[in-house]
């Protein structure tokens, strides 16, 4: 008993291993990437020594446990170094920061849009606080989540209510779900859009209860051709916005005004999903004209839905912005419940839209990105290219690139970058790419026949430094 005490005040404090981990090398880069990793495996190995301590009788498991009380302090100190070590090489968090060399700003295997600070720092204090998520402040009384971006949302886009769910795939459900359930959509052949596999319009029509009803063709549908589909099963006309690819040439669409104007005749609402959206005219950066989510409203759709972390730059999430009545009546939904946005993305939803609201959506990451001039990414690609000069298996070449949108966002527009190219002497340029991918903090970039591509345009601040520390290690 005596003994189990001994042993037990063996055990030092974090600080105590902290402090004596500090000089040792092996735990030098852990220490300089991610000091609060070390701490937290530090102290879930005194843990686990104090619990086998205190259970020796019946675990018995590996380590110092039963060694000779002389020996015991030195032993122990060894078996933390191995643990702690092993915690670190073997269970970082599964969910993990890469750095994205590819030039894709909306990379979806990514993560889409990455945040801006002020607004990630918003969500982090959100998260550790209670908050008024739903409460009224002013009354006392229960309030609704939705109010916290729906006014603004509504000044953004001149409509005149909004909602917000999980994601843009929920927000088309929930439209099918409470509109068109058991009845008929007619849509155009031109627009039955597949989106990464998993989200295709005539699906997530079925999922919500909805039959479809396609019209025209492929490449060209007329205002009679949906004027000819409509009958009194006929739940609506739904617009899809073709934003991953392009069908050019001999083509016709019928514009979501046009479409309107249909519907009030027929007395039936029109509905758009507009997949990426965007608040702001791409056009003054030289894209090619895209609607914007208020020309849509004020087209007269009674619903648009689109993507919170497309174009818009913020989190998943799914908005939908129209005519009131058509709002209340998918609040009233029960689905709704299911899909409702959680409140960190909707804080982070907040802080985003709070910026395009003072007018700062230029420092919006996907809007810096997106913009970022041509000298810019011409010293980046050279900056790195100036770090990795001296590394002799390296052959290094800056050069002219494109970069892309991605996200289904302009799937057709090339974005003209500069890129450094980097060529092993030696090995292949697969062998490289698995080298970068596979380091502490990975690195994704663009391969290009026998050379790996930096792309400048998505990086954030210090990564090219990130990327040269790693390809210093190529031997
Ligand atoms: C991206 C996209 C969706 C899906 O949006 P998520 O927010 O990813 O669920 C739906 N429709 C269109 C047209 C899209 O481009």
């Amino acid at each position: 008993m005596e003994e189990k005490y001994e042993r037990l005040r063996a055990i030092p404090a974090v600080y105590e291993v902290m402090a004596e981990f500090g000089h040792g090398e092996d735990f030098r880069p852990y220490l300089a990437n991610d000091a609060q990793r070390v701490t937290q495996a530090v102290r879930q190995v005194l843990q686990r020594a104090r619990d086998a301590l205190v259970m020796s009788e019946e675990s018995g498991g590996e380590g110092p446990w039963t060694e000779s009380l002389e020996n015991f302090e030195q032993a122990l100190w060894g078996w933390l170094r191995a643990e702690v070590l092993r915690g670190l090489e073997q269970s970082p968090m599964s969910l993990r920061r890469v750095i994205n060399a590819t030039g894709v700003v909306l990379h979806t295997n990514l993560g889409r849009a990455v945040l801006h600070p002020e607004v990630a720092d918003f969500v982090a204090e959100q998260a550790q606080r209670y908050s008024n998520l739903e409460l009224d402040l002013e009354t006392g009384e229960r309030g609704s989540r939705y109010v916290h971006v729906e006014k603004i949302l509504c000044a953004l886009t001149g409509a005149e209510a909004a909602m917000v769910v999980n994601n843009n795939a929920a927000a088309v459900l929930l439209v099918m779900s409470t509109f068109a359930a058991g009845r008929e959509v007619i849509v155009s052949r031109g627009e039955l859009v597949e989106i990464g596999g998993s989200f295709r319009i005539p699906e997530v029509l079925k999922a919500g209860g909805g039959r479809l009803v396609e019209v025209g063709s492929t490449n060209k549908t007329w205002l009679r051709d949906y004027e000819q589909a409509i009958g009194p099963e006929t739940a609506m006309l739904l617009k899809v916005h073709t934003s991953n690819y392009r069908i050019e040439g001999f083509t016709h669409t019928v514009s979501p005004r046009e479409l309107v104007e249909l519907g009030e005749r027929a007395g039936l609402p029109v509905i758009e999903d507009l997949g990426s959206g965007s608040f702001l005219d791409g056009t003054e950066l030289g894209f090619p004209p895209e609607p914007t989510i208020s020309q849509s409203v004020k087209a007269g759709l009674a619903l648009v839905t689109f993507s919170g972390d497309k174009l818009l730059g913020g989190p998943q999430a799914g908005i939908i912005v129209g005519k009131k009545g058509y709002i209340q009546k998918l609040r009233a939904n029960q689905l709704t419940r299911a899909l409702r946005i959680d409140k960190l993305t909707l804080a982070a939803l907040e802080g985003t839209l709070r910026l395009y609201e003072r007018e700062r959506s230029a420092e919006i990451p996907v809007w810096a990105m997106l913009s970022m001039p041509l000298t810019t990414l011409q010293e980046r690609a050279e900056g790195i290219a100036s770090l990795l000069k001296h590394i002799s298996t390296l052959r290094v070449e800056v050069r002219q690139d494109f970069s892309q949108v991605g996200g289904g966002a302009w799937p057709t527009v090339n974005l003209p970058t500069w890129v450094c190219a980097v060529q092993p002497t030696e090995r292949s340029v697969n062998v490289l790419e698995e080298f970068l991918r596979q380091g502490s903090v990975p690195i994704l970039a663009r391969i290009q026949k026998d050379a790996v591509l930096f792309d400048g345009r998505t990086l954030l601040e210090g990564e090219d430094e990130v990327i040269a520390q790693r390809l210093g290690e190529w031997g």
